[in-house]
């Protein structure tokens, strides 16, 4: 057993991109829990581009999904 790499649907996922494009807090569309978002540094910031990555996690069913957040504004 290794619920730890346990993944969302692609459906699942892309509610949870929309949730979180919009502004608002992610739900775990399996069992409604409101999920802890971390921000993931790139660490290629040497190159030229950052890139932003949100790692979003359910604390109730440990599913977790991995964002990459391409920045569209420079300033
Ligand atoms: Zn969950």
């Amino acid at each position: 057993m290794s619920d730890a790499t346990a993944r969302f649907d692609l459906d699942e996922e892309r509610v949870i991109r929309d949730a979180y494009a919009r502004g608002e807090a992610p739900k775990c569309p399996r069992d409604g829990a409101a999920m802890t978002v971390r921000s993931i540094g790139g660490g290629s910031f040497g190159l030229g581009y950052s890139r932003k990555r949100e790692w979003l996690i359910c604390p109730t069913c440990k599913r977790s999904v991995i964002f990459d957040l391409k920045r569209g504004t420079r300033n």
